[in-house]
């Protein structure tokens, strides 16, 4: 099969799955015991954190290991709020986060918080003075995440903490980084980021589990009550194996320095395929994107359809991200595009282990595949 849906997951890569082994068959013991065999777990734990740790650049005490994302995310806005609340009540964030920020955001606002979305330009990026002029002094939050996982933009990171900063010091700026973690370097101190999310599966780690950076001194209550795991921040025994791949997936990732040029050449070969067909958009900015995402419109052919056709080949894409539906506005609608346009999307997820072949064989068979498709279609 052609896998190009690494944006909603990725294969394990072998250096997870000999390290999850060793803990699975050998290393059992929960890490949190007195037992040497606790001992040796949770000297495999604070090793895969450490390589996290380093990798970012943080504290080990700055990071906290979670569940994935998901919980990452509810964790920041909630908690941060929470935790704040006596100095303001006022969140910013934007109309195409991740739903796990977006829902938290606007659960937030359900409990009395005063929320403030930014729209976003047809680029997919915020407008910096709609960010500068939603400042007000009761603000405690602002999250706006590092790259869409839908169309690969980015986001104005820096420049975003820039602004958050000199308006007020005391503010905490979250960044979603899950589309960012393990493929580009982040600075987060020179961001001026507070509090940054990431998850293992998309970087070719186990699924159901991620990490929050929380900077010292930054105030969050916990999302989960219990032991004195994590300081008593995030409890409840460690998933050691997951911990464990996590950290040897992060370290691959690392390793792999053409990744980033890798991934450029595979999008840039789907990307060509709109120099061979008629009504092909790129959508979003292609200026301002992760090379590890592309999102394309056909027109006159539903993504879905073409989703499917290209599977019947084993050729795998998606329709846009696993995690939205429910009829609920998408990202592309936020974009400001046609209801054409957003409904003949389709999003290609790149890998560091996809390939130029692969890259060529999709190409030609969206050029076989698409006339076809627009011919039923005007029948
Ligand atoms: N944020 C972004 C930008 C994502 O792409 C995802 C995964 N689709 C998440 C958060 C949620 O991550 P997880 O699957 O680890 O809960």
């Amino acid at each position: 099969m052609i896998y190009f849906d690494n944006v909603a997951s990725t294969k394990v890569c072998d250096e997870a799955i000999a390290e999850m082994n060793i803990m699975n068959s050998d290393i059992y013991a929960n890490a949190g015991s007195t037992s040497g065999a606790g001992f040796e777990a949770e000297m495999k734990i604070r090793d895969a954190k450490t390589k996290i740790a380093s990798g970012l650049n943080i504290n080990l005490d700055e990071l906290y290991i979670t569940s994935g994302a998901t919980e990452s995310n509810n964790w920041a806005v909630f908690g941060i709020s929470e935790a704040n609340r006596k100095k303001g009540n006022h969140i910013i964030s934007q109309h195409t986060e991740h739903p796990s920020v977006r829902a938290s955001v606007l659960e937030l606002e359900n409990r009395g918080f005063e929320v403030t979305m930014l729209g976003v330009d047809s680029n997919g990026r915020i407008n910096l003075d709609e960010l500068k002029e939603a400042i007000k002094p009761s603000t405690i939050l602002v999250s706006i995440m590092q790259i869409n996982n839908e169309t690969g933009v980015r986001m104005q990171t820096k420049e975003i903490g820039e602004i958050v900063k000199s308006a007020n010091e005391n503010i905490v700026y979250h960044v979603d980084g899950v589309q960012g973690f393990g493929k580009y370097d982040i600075d987060l101190k020179e961001c001026n980021v507070d509090a940054y999310s990431f998850s293992s599966h998309k970087i070719h780690g186990p699924k159901g589990i991620g990490g929050l950076f929380i900077r010292r001194g930054v105030n969050i209550k916990p999302l989960l009550y219990g032991g004195s795991q994590q300081n008593g921040y995030r409890p409840g025994t460690p998933n050691s194996t997951g911990i464990v791949g996590f950290g040897a997936a992060y370290e691959s990732a690392k390793n792999h320095k053409t990744k980033e040029e890798n991934a450029r050449q595979v999008k840039e070969i789907l990307m060509s395929v709109k120099d061979e067909l008629d009504g092909v958009y790129i959508n979003g900015d292609v200026d301002n994107a992760s090379n590890f995402v592309l999102n394309m419109s056909f027109e006159g052919v539903r993504g879905e359809t073409l989703l499917h056709a290209l599977g019947e080949r084993e050729i795998y894409v998606s329709e846009g991200a696993a995690c939205n539906g429910n009829g609920q506005r998408t990202v592309l609608n936020y974009y400001g595009y046609s209801s054409d346009r957003v409904m003949s999307s389709v999003r290609f997820g790149i890998s560091r282990y996809s390939t130029v072949e692969e890259a060529r064989i999709t190409k030609e068979a969206i050029k076989e595949i698409v006339p076809m498709l627009r011919k039923i279609v005007r029948r």
